[in-house]
């Protein structure tokens, strides 16, 4: 099985992925945490990801296709995946299709929520844990990208008849987890290849 988890920036993916990761097996890919690690460690990525991500603008097509390349290549092919802050771009979703090739996208997560709360939530989390994009401006500019380029990647997967599953992201992380628990396993249910998690 390859999974997507969906959704604009403070939706609560990251955190929706671990417990998706742990609940039906499933190895978690997560862009914006290999980003923040390569950052952390000041690897070339890392240079060159660290002032696009802090100006909260999209790292490139080519580099961010050629780390998950390389990270789907060390993970066993028959193995459930769930990818996180990827496609974030349409030609990224297309450079995915080639990648999984003779395997597709099984199911995408979308959360939703809407923008105040979004920006309530990033502000919050800038409070609290310091991340270098959540700043207000770049947090902004994050909604800008999602909404030019980020949300058409949902067009992308409904014209292929990629099962979304559009989740209510709003709530304590339980109730939000319940809800895209459910959605999973009935998808499950209905989609014999689907079984095996
Ligand atoms: P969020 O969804 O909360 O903004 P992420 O942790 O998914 O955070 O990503 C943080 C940043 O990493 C993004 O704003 C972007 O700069 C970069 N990034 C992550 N994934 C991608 C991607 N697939 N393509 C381009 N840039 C990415």
């Amino acid at each position: 099985m390859i999974g997507l988890i969906f959704g604009p920036p403070g939706s609560g993916k990251g955190t929706q992925a671990s417990r998706v990761e742990r609940e039906f097996g499933m190895s978690h890919l997560s862009t914006g945490e290999i980003l923040r690690s390569e950052v952390a460690h000041g690897s070339a990525v890392g240079k060159e990801a660290a002032r696009i991500m802090a100006a909260g603008d999209l790292v490139s097509d080519d580099l961010i296709d050629r780390i998950v390349e390389s990270r789907l290549s060390r993970i066993d092919p028959t193995s459930n995946v769930l990818l996180d802050g990827f496609p974030r771009t349409t030609e990224q979703a297309k450079a995915l299709d080639a990648m999984l090739e003779p395997r597709t996208v099984d199911f995408v997560v979308s959360l939703d929520v809407p923008e105040a709360l979004l920006i309530d939530r990033l502000l919050h989390r800038a409070a609290v844990e310091g991340r270098a994009d959540d700043t207000r401006e770049a947090i902004m500019e994050r909604m800008r990208e999602y909404h030019s380029r980020t949300a058409s990647v949902l067009d992308h997967y409904r014209e292929q008849v990629v099962s979304v599953l559009e989740v209510d992201g709003v709530g304590d992380v339980d109730a939000v987890f319940d809800r895209v628990r459910q959605a999973i396993k009935k998808l499950a249910a209905s989609k014999p290849r689907a079984r095996g998690i």
